[in-house]
Formats: C-alpha cells, sequence, structure tokens
C-alpha cells in the first residue's frame, strides 16, 4: 500500500535541528498513516520540547495528531517567555556546569551535579522534583518522563544563561544561593566563619555569607567585579 504523504514546515528557530531539505519551504514527508504527528516531528529530529503550535491546514492540533495523506502542517517554535506547569526550577546536565553557576549566583534553584547519571536518572530527577531538564542532548530531550525541558542552543555560557532567562523567566534573587551546591546562603558574622577563613580576607572584609547545606563561605570583595557584571546585567535586562 503506497504511503500517506504530508507537507510539512517548520519555523526558522527549529531549522538547526532538521535535515538541510527540511530547512526552507514546507516539503513533502512520507508517514505511515499510524504515527503521531508528535512523533513525526521527534523522528525529523525535533525535540518537542522545542515546539510550540502544530498547525494542520492553519488549525491547532495536539501532539497526539495522526496526520492523513495531503495535510499541510506547520510546526512552530515555542514562544518567549515560556509558560510552564509550575515555579521555574532546574535540573542541568554533566556538560553545563558553568551554566549552573550562573543561575544559582543569580538566586535561581538549580540542580547540577557534575557526575554523569545518565538520562534515565536524569529523567526520573526531573519528574520527581518538577525541575525543567536544560541540555543539549536531544535524546534526552526526548524523554517521555520529563517534567519539562529545555535545549540549550549555544556553546557559550553568556548566551546559554540569556537564552534560559527568556525562555523561563524565573524569579532572580543574587547572591542568596551556594554556587557550589545550590544550596540558600544565610549571613554570618566573621567570627563564625572566622576560622575557615584566610588571613588576608578576614582583615579586608565584613560581609560573609555561609552555606545552610555545605558550609561554604562567600564574601563580597574585589574579586567578585565579574560575578558583579553578571549579576548586574541579568537584573537590567530580566529583573
Ligand atoms: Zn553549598
Amino acid at each position: 500500500m503506497e504511503k500517506p504523504e504530508i507537507t510539512i514546515g517548520f519555523a526558522a528557530e527549529l531549522h538547526v535541528f532538521v535535515p538541510a531539505r527540511q530547512r526552507g519551504e514546507a516539503s513533502a514527508v512520507q508517514v505511515d498513516g499510524v504515527s503521531s504527528l508528535g512523533h513525526v516531528v521527534e523522528s525529523l529530529g525535533v525535540p518537542l520540547t522545542e515546539v510550540g503550535e502544530l498547525l494542520v491546514d492553519g488549525a491547532a492540533v495536539r501532539p497526539g495528531h495522526v496526520p492523513a495523506a495531503g495535510q499541510e502542517i506547520e510546526v512552530r517554535a515555542f514562544q518567549r517567555p515560556q509558560q510552564l506547569p509550575g515555579p521555574a526550577r532546574f535540573l542541568l546536565d554533566v556538560h553545563l556546569g558553568t551554566l549552573a553557576r550562573r543561575l544559582r549566583l543569580l538566586g535561581v534553584d538549580t540542580a547540577y551535579e557534575n557526575l554523569d547519571i545518565g538520562d534515565a536518572a536524569l529523567a526520573a530527577r526531573s519528574a520527581a522534583e518538577q525541575r525543567v531538564m536544560l541540555s543539549r542532548d536531544r535524546g534526552l530531550l526526548r524523554r517521555r518522563e520529563l517534567w519539562a525541558g529545555g535545549y540549550v542552543y549555544s556553546h557559550r555560557p553568556d548566551e546559554q544563561l540569556r537564552d534560559v532567562l527568556s525562555r523561563f523567566a524565573p524569579a532572580l534573587a543574587p547572591w542568596t544561593r551556594c554556587t557550589a551546591c545550590n544550596g540558600m546562603l544565610r549571613p554570618a558574622t566573621k567570627s563564625a566563619v572566622q576560622e575557615r577563613l584566610e588571613d588576608g580576607t578576614e582583615r579586608s572584609y565584613d560581609a560573609f555569607a555561609q552555606c545552610g547545606d555545605c558550609d561554604q563561605v562567600y564574601w563580597r570583595g574585589a574579586h567578585h567585579a565579574r560575578l558583579d557584571a553578571i549579576v548586574e546585567e541579568a537584573l537590567r535586562e530580566y529583573a
């Protein structure tokens, strides 16, 4: 039996995922008459986490729609800022350590471990803790268990940060979280943290904070200029 043929076109933002022949005008694709549109879109390389509206002959459909012969499909990208089913909390894969520290610097709840626990464990954690899975791994983003997910489009941490902030609009509370472990910071007196400080630090600074989870001590100082710049830019653009 002849396979049904549809035409399918992808928004420009999604061209990074699809084969070259799918990057221009809508083009013909053979389907099997039983697979859902969501499956068809994924099989062409696009994680559904990156997809916004799906239109069939101009009308919005769910990813479960089974495309039929002759239908014209338009696949749109998600809209910024993207609505989530709950607060914007994140889980980052092992390759996104710098982005994890920057999100924590801004007070965004960000889980990250610098060892690879595997896709199945990451997806389960996303579901259990209701965290948005951020990754550049499309296979991971296709996992059905994910609470929510987002592809990280850039290799560069400053672009990655802007991408995530503009996409999910998390609430910002700079200098409230431990960049090492994601724990909450609490103010600490110099005498309380004295034994953990080097001599020069103790002399120069008075404002300290300590992580409630891992006891890491933080203080405001000249070496923070680079971090201050990251915080100021984020607040200016996204607060
Ligand atoms: Zn900590």
